[in-house]
């Protein structure tokens, strides 16, 4: 099968005809990956903010047919559309039982870049090949663990239901399971690229009045009005902490959301905050990223909470359904999303429009 490969960190993606795939173990299925969201964590890994092991599969946001199916799988049968989520949601160990699924602790065995048994069931000129995410959906096909794939009806187009497994369910997530966000509040998002946009459509759900935008490409800032942004700041211009807190009545946004995962916007984030407010941190920051917070003036004084986010605190069989009614009731913008449709030897140019801040998403339709 043909796949997009990162041969190694820093190395420009491949696309590889040879690529062998093994049968579904226990427990696993295998899918028909029908389209996959281009997102900025594949970048990630290629530029060792996210650090797994290459040879890699990347993609973790996709929708596919399930084709075949291991021994012992309950949950999925054959001919079922689903989307597939980056995060394995097992339903039994301690986070899942205890309301958050989204960091199952079987999720560990994936910094190996393998399935659930740290293995993959791919090979590329006989040497193992990783998955991104349990997943790599920059292949045409992907073994993928069962808990990792939710059912969806089959009238959902394959490229909108793609989008929910990551950007979707992290940004509109972020706003609506991992804040607390009142009708009538003033909400600031930092970094306005595909989970921005989301984060900023979440916020309109829970009823944010004023939502301000900042980032430093003008592009984004007029993709995030179109997602319901009523103001912009553009962050190279002036100071953007005192900018938002003009727009926010000069107290500060009572739900800050940091969508970049740098130091310093962290710290912006924080200090765009009112006092008592909520900052919530969904960018994924490099390893080594330390913020520096007055330990007074942060949490005690100004009683802010500072709480993060991992894939939008989302429970994928209770959230993919309802994220799906959302966009059915027209309440969410799934089709905007979608900057362009691409083919699966086309990535490297969609990394080079996403650091240019000319898209929401570039989403690889594969042929089969
Ligand atoms: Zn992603
Ligand atoms: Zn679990």
């Amino acid at each position: 099968m043909k796949a997009a490969v990162l041969p190694a960190f820093d190395a420009p993606i491949e696309t590889r005809d040879d690529v062998e795939i093994a049968p579904p173990g226990p427990g696993e299925v295998r899918i028909k990956v029908m389209a996959s969201g281009v997102c900025h964590s594949d970048l990630s890994v290629q530029n060792g903010t996210i650090p797994l092991p290459t040879p890699i599969v990347l993609g973790h946001e996709g929708s596919g047919i399930v084709e075949e199916i291991g021994e012992g799988v309950t949950r999925l049968a054959v001919g079922d559309h689903v989307v597939l989520s980056f995060v394995p949601a097992c339903g039994e160990c301690y986070t899942c039982t205890h309301g958050q699924p989204y960091i199952c602790e079987k999720s560990a065995a994936q910094a190996a870049g393998g399935l659930l048994d740290m293995t993959t069931r791919l090979t590329s000129g006989g040497a193992p090949l990783h998955q991104m995410a349990c997943l790599g959906t920059y292949g045409q096909y992907a073994i993928v663990p069962e808990i990792s794939a939710v059912k969806i009806d089959d009238d959902v187009p394959f490229e909108v239901a793609a989008l929910i497994g990551c950007g979707v369910l992290t940004g509109v997530g972020a706003a609506l399971n991992t804040a607390e966000i009142r009708p009538g509040d003033t909400v600031a998002v930092i970094g306005c690229g595909g989970v921005g946009l989301n984060v900023i459509q979440g916020a309109k759900i829970a009823g944010a009045t004023k939502i301000i935008a900042v980032d430093m490409f003008e592009s984004k800032l007029e993709m995030a009005r179109e997602f319901g942004a009523t103001d912009t700041v553009k962050a190279d211009e002036g100071d953007p902490v005192s900018a938002v807190a003009a727009l926010a009545g000069g107290r500060g946004a009572d739900v800050t959301f940091e969508v970049i995962g740098l130091g310093p916007t962290i710290e912006q984030a924080i200090n765009t905050t009112r006092p008592g407010g909520q900052v919530i941190l969904v960018g994924v920051p490099r390893m080594d990223v330390m913020v520096n917070l007055n330990a007074a003036f942060t949490w005690l004084y100004l009683a802010k909470s500072i709480k993060g986010c991992w894939y939008g605190s989302s429970d994928v069989y209770r959230d993919v359904p309802k994220l799906l009614d959302l966009w059915k009731k027209g309440e969410l913008n799934l089709e905007g999303l979608i900057s362009k449709e691409i083919t699966v030897d086309q990535v490297n140019e969609a990394f080079a429009d996403m650091q240019a801040g000319t898209v929401a998403r570039s989403v690889i339709r594969h042929q089969h």
